[in-house]
């Protein structure tokens, strides 16, 4: 409407606080305590380390239940699926939509655990209602139709850093969601383009630090499309754990090399559960620490 000011979620005198960044809703100098987003039950940031697992796509239901039953059992709170796929080619596997939404809503009450996955167009929307955590994938970090009008739910949205975007960008697209009245972002390191080849991307481990310091919102990484090699998920989970992310996302797939997309960087649930094991521990040991 015109002449209505945006609502940039900041409140009482903090409106007139200067600040130099071009992002206020997300600004940490004017919310100095960590947001925590509450995803159906799972509390993500302030301190908790929460982890999400489960394959790249939805493939069919057998898939989808036993992945969710064995990540389950290995400690996952949130599974994760993709229903509609972002493919760099048309004539790759797209996803299952709508029905791969229903075969995750079928995972989420044979296990109880939360769903998360990607939502692609504006369209879709109204399919998503029963999903907990809606995903903005890198290549839509900068769709800001799509970021607009997730500003006006209050679903919880894990906005994911862009494939050649700095963090200044990120934090501005997380500020169109927050601008338009929805705190519940939650962002999430994937990796970015460089030069160096011997990894599909490369994780910006520091991006976890300078979030914490310029934001307020929850951050975790994704260390299965950062690195496209599941044998670096387990180091790069302890990295996250070490720079202080507030949880990772992990795929794993019941059988990684027949996987329809993502099958070379996929954890079998096995691999996953060792890489668990090894996480969590290394969770405690800090927990003790401090
Ligand atoms: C995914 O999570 O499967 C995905 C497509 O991620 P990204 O947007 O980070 O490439
Ligand atoms: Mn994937």
């Amino acid at each position: 409407m015109e002449g209505q000011k945006p609502n940039t979620g900041v409140r009482g005198n903090q409106s007139e606080i200067q600040v130099s960044e071009p992002y206020r809703a997300a600004n940490r100098k004017l919310h100095p305590a960590d947001t925590v987003v509450d995803v159906s039950g799972v509390k993500i940031g302030g301190g908790h380390f929460a982890v999400i697992a489960g394959p790249c796509s939805v493939e069919s239901e057998e898939q989808i239940l036993t992945v969710a039953q064995k990540v389950k059992a290995s400690g996952a709170e949130l599974l994760r699926g993709g229903a509609y796929k972002p493919r760099t080619s048309p004539y790759a596997f797209q996803g299952l939509h709508d029905q791969g939404l229903k075969l995750l809503c079928k995972a989420k009450q044979a296990t109880g655990l939360p769903i998360v996955t990607e939502i692609m167009s504006l369209e879709h929307l109204d399919l998503f209602a029963d999903v907990d955590l809606i995903q903005v994938g890198a290549r839509n970090m900068q769709n800001f139709e799509l970021l607009k009008q997730l500003g006006r739910s209050q679903k919880p949205i894990l906005l994911k850093r862009g494939l050649a975007n700095t963090i200044e960008e990120w934090l501005m697209s997380a500020e169109y969601i927050l601008a338009g009245g929805n705190p519940n972002v939650i962002l999430c390191e994937r990796g970015i383009r460089t030069y160096e080849t011997a990894t599909r991307n490369t994780l910006d481990i520091s991006a976890v630090p300078v979030i914490k310091a310029k934001s307020h919102l929850p951050i975790l990484i994704d260390p299965s499309h950062a690195t496209g090699l599941p044998w670096l998920v387990e180091p790069l989970s302890k990295a996250a754990v070490a720079v202080g992310a507030d949880g990772v996302m992990i795929e794993v797939h019941n059988n990684p090399k027949e996987a329809l997309c993502d099958g070379p960087q996929s954890l079998t649930p096995e691999q996953f559960d060792h890489v668990m094991q090894s996480v969590l521990s290394l969770v405690q040991f800090e927990q003790k620490a401090m």
